[in-house]
């Protein structure tokens, strides 16, 4: 586990002003890492890091020989296309890198110059997938979503036994997760409307969303090894948002037994930047779990991760209609709510994964699962919001929404910040919906 460091001082002074503009997601106390390039140019991808309103570019500042050390060899593995290299060097080079970005970045240090010589503005730049996810696992860790949800498609008994002891989750698909921005035809598939004796092969019309967060992992393990909880953090690089599409009608009729398949892996939108779980320090809570609950066995439990394995990181989930977007009106928020009150902690996800063996490589990407707080006001899917369709949102303007429709596009945002710490953040999370091909 990290903990607070001369780099999480919220009196630290950058001498970029767009760093301390009111409300940036991007302080000198955040550091986090994408993979971008110019728009509009044939340049090659590379990694940065968010600064303000700027980028600092990676293969530019390794290059600059401004660095030396550990955060050198950091910055030169940022510097290539996706940041696999970089996730593998492992959490000290990490921090490494963030210390020596942090003093660089502070008012009055001697690198000014040749940092300032490297940003690249942010609103001129285009974002990649920022790894080469080798494999994707979605969890499912917010016992109000598994119980909204298992009310819906089991009425009778919607939280199966084994919710409280085991971090459910499927492995999903990664060839069709992209980056902020994406949009992707509506799916088409199975489904058995309410009624019928036979299904049919139709566009989706229950297109929802789910509200989640991704975990990158960073330095993997070898194959048969389970990674210890009091370990578990050191193999997370960081965390972005993820909003993983979900076809209710076409997963309704195919969920059983085996799960989740192709009512989910049309599509799975990422943020570009990646926030690490360094910068999350502050914003660590005690992990509590409700009472009368039953504790988690050994593996999946430490005095550290009981005392500071959730983390505070306040969600938004915003709609914006194609009638709201041609009358130059913004996204209306349809949920607010906080990545602390999932059921199982990233650390304990981790510990999970590995418990049998499995290996997790650098680069590998796990989903939260959807993030509904405890009232459905917080419901981080329109399944749960409007109560299985049966209660629509009223959007400004007049418009309903029960599902989601063509033209239909959803942002998530992500935040921390409380007293006493500086306010960082995740930056947006962009998808829309085109018509079904
Ligand atoms: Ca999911």
């Amino acid at each position: 586990m990290t903990f607070l460091n001369e780099t999480h001082d919220p009196q630290l002074r950058c001498w970029l002003p767009s760093a301390h503009a009111p409300g940036t997601d991007f302080p000198i106390q955040n550091l986090p890492f994408a993979v971008f390039r110019r728009q509009g140019r044939s340049e090659p991808w590379r990694g940065g890091v968010a600064i303000g309103d700027q980028i600092i570019d990676m293969a530019a500042l390794a290059s600059a020989g401004v660095l030396s050390g550990e955060a050198q060899v950091a910055a030169q593995a940022a510097a290539s296309d996706k940041l696999n290299a970089l996730m593998a060097l492992g959490h000290k080079a990490w921090s490494a890198l963030r210390l020596a970005l942090s003093r660089a970045l502070r008012e009055g240090a001697p690198q000014q110059a040749a940092l300032a010589a490297c940003l690249v503005p942010q609103a001129g730049a285009e974002y990649d997938v920022p790894a080469r996810i080798g494999d994707y696992t979605d969890f499912y860790t917010s016992v109000h979503h598994a119980t909204n949800i298992g009310k819906q498609f089991r009425p009778d008994n919607p939280l199966l036994p084994n919710y409280h002891w085991v971090p459910i989750g499927y492995h999903g698909r990664v060839s069709s997760i992209g980056v902020s921005g994406q949009a992707f035809p509506r799916p088409k598939g199975q489904t058995l409307p309410p009624g019928a004796q036979t299904p049919s092969v139709v566009p989706s019309k229950r297109l929802d969303i789910e509200l989640e967060l991704g975990i990158f992992v960073g330095e993997g393990n070898a194959q048969g090894d389970a990674v210890p909880i009091t370990e578990a953090e050191q193999h997370v690089f960081g965390i972005c948002l993820l909003n993983d599409w979900s076809a209710r009608d076409i997963q309704a009729w195919e969920y059983q037994p085996l799960g989740p398949f192709l009512s989910k892996n049309f599509a799975t939108t990422i943020s570009p930047w990646i926030v690490t779980l360094e910068a999350l320090a502050p914003h660590r809570v005690a992990f509590a779990r409700s009472e009368g609950d039953p504790a988690p066995l050994p593996y999946l439990d430490s005095p550290a991760n009981r005392a500071g394995g959730a983390f505070d990181i306040q969600l938004q989930v915003g709609l914006r209609t194609p009638r709201m977007a041609a009358a130059g009106q913004g996204d209306a928020s349809i949920c607010r709510t906080s990545y602390r009150h999932a059921h199982w902690t990233v650390a304990q996800m981790l510990a999970h994964h590995t418990v049998n063996g499995c290996n997790l490589q650098p680069g590998d990407l796990l989903g939260s699962g959807t993030l509904s707080g405890p009232t459905l006001d917080q419901a981080g899917a329109l399944i749960e919001l409007t109560t299985g369709g049966k209660n629509p949102l009223q959007l400004p303007g007049g418009e309903q929404r029960v599902y989601l429709e063509d033209g239909d596009a959803v942002v998530l945002r992500g935040w921390c910040e409380k007293p006493g710490a500086a306010r960082i953040g995740f930056g947006e999370c962009w998808g829309t919906v085109l018509p079904a091909r």
